[in-house]
């Protein structure tokens, strides 16, 4: 049997205006392999008709703008030039009629070229969207090669290209992020009465950390790594948002962070709990974001600290003297409660004993280093005394205590992407500009971004792709 597919152009009022045969497939006997289409024959019909609509489309639009839309006066027509646009289905090359300005327009007799203006960019949005998406999910040869195998773009797609366009998006969003400020609390807000204000939503909980991915350069090269933060933001219901960028290129992280609250509706009497590791940087670019806002030390950091203490102590077992390990321990532990308990002086004061514990005495290297670390960690108390809650009443009270919540946002901005590869290396502007378009995956918002610059695209949920990541 022999299936004939024809595309057939209809005008508005139903007149045929051409039909053209896209394909004739021949099939015998049924075998699986046969039945229906498969992929090379598919991605035949989708470029011939790709082709074949797109040509309509513009010879259409050229009939239509022939005459000039201010005053209805034929332009005069200098000639057709080539114009190449990628499309999901295929490169095309199409016919672009070059006119004269009308004698009615400021500048008669300029000559511009039809498609030219209304094709800025030559690659479809959607084509753009899935480019950049997918970069953003897999490596650029593996986006390269998914594109490649199921859509017909063969011979027009490459690495350099897929790497330039995520960039062109990611510039795009960058440029519609406002101005960076020191404060983002409003100066009248503090003289609005609370009480005028609706009853306040639960608190927003947001962390950011560090993660570090190797720096692309040659040998040379100063920084073999460089850091970048992440970060979480997450509702009482528990909606997140991931938000990303690299310390030091980004010029507007603080901006950044307050349109990640923002996005996730903060109002202006909703508390904040913001947590950190201790880092200073970090915490600096959490001040001031608004006006009812919480600092505290991450509890998952604090514990994370004692257990190398207490691992190093271990450790020492059978070398040091038994009950010179065993007052540590006994310390240790009133340490983590005071701490647990927000006491900061008095978990500081048992630093002070602890470090001090055999003063001046001869002792081994391994002891010492075990005490040089209750020190370090002592001075991380000191210098974040004023973020220790009290962890267990906040802990009793239902309330957040550590940045748990955003662990995974180092696994999964950064790792899968980043570093799950040692060769990967990275410029500080590539891994910004990949972080926003990540993030924005991550949240399921780059849909939407598409949409608001190119309205005529779909929405997300009629997107069948939009859920795979
Ligand atoms: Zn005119």
């Amino acid at each position: 049997m022999k299936v004939k597919i024809q595309v057939i152009i209809e005008s508005d009022d139903g007149r045929i205006q051409d039909v053209e045969e896209v394909a004739c497939l021949k099939r015998g006997t049924l075998s699986p392999e046969e039945l229906g289409l498969n992929l090379a024959e598919a991605k035949e019909i989708l470029q011939s008709v790709q082709r074949s609509m797109a040509v309509h489309q513009v010879a259409d639009y050229t009939a239509e703008r022939i005459n000039c839309p201010c005053c209805g006066q034929r332009r005069v027509q200098k000639g057709h030039h080539p114009i190449q646009f990628r499309t999901l289905f295929g490169k095309l090359t199409l016919s672009s009629l070059r006119l004269h300005q009308c004698d009615c327009q400021t500048t008669p007799g300029k000559t511009f070229s039809l498609l030219a203006e209304l094709l800025p960019e030559r690659t479809a949005p959607e084509l753009l969207y899935l480019e950049a998406k997918w970069c953003t999910l897999l490596s650029f040869g593996m986006t390269f090669e998914l594109l490649q195998e199921v859509l017909p773009m063969s011979e027009e797609l490459n690495v350099t290209t897929l790497r330039a366009n995520l960039h062109k998006v990611a510039v795009r969003m960058e440029s519609e992020l406002g101005e960076e400020r020191q404060s983002f609390i409003e100066r009248d807000s503090q003289s609005v009465s609370m009480n005028l204000m609706p009853e306040p939503k639960p608190p927003l909980s947001v962390a950011l950390d560090g993660a570090y991915v190797h720096a692309a350069g040659n040998e040379q090269r100063k920084e073999r790594w460089f850091e970048v933060v992440v970060g979480k933001s997450i509702t009482s219901s528990g909606d997140g948002k991931y938000l990303g960028f690299v310390l030091d290129y980004d010029e507007k992280p603080r901006r950044r962070l307050y349109e990640s609250l923002q996005s996730q509706g903060l109002e202006m009497n909703q508390p904040v709990t913001f947590f950190s590791d201790g880092e200073d940087t970090l915490r600096q670019l959490q001040m001031y974001m608004t006006l009812q806002s919480e600092h505290i030390l991450d509890w998952f950091h604090i514990t994370m600290k004692l257990t190398v203490i207490s691992q190093m102590r271990k450790s020492l077992m059978g070398a040091e003297p038994a009950a010179w390990l065993g007052e540590i321990e006994k310390d240790l532990e009133s340490l983590k409660w005071h701490l647990w308990n927000g006491n900061g002086d008095q978990a500081l004061r048992l630093v002070d004993e602890l470090k001090t514990m055999h003063d001046g005495e001869q002792i081994s290297a391994e002891r010492l280093k075990l005490l040089r670390t209750i020190r370090d960690f002592g001075n991380y108390i000191a210098d974040n005394q004023a973020f220790i809650p009290d962890y267990g009443d906040r802990h009793r009270n239902g309330e957040r205590i550590s940045s748990a919540f955003a662990e995974s946002a180092v696994n999964q901005l950064v790792s899968r992407r980043m570093i799950k590869r040692q060769q990967m290396h990275w410029t500080k502007r590539g891994a910004h500009l990949l972080l926003q378009v990540r993030a924005q995956v991550m949240n399921d918002d780059l849909r939407n971004t598409f949409r608001r610059w190119y309205p005529g695209m779909n929405a997300a949920s009629e997107d069948p792709l939009s859920r795979a990541a």
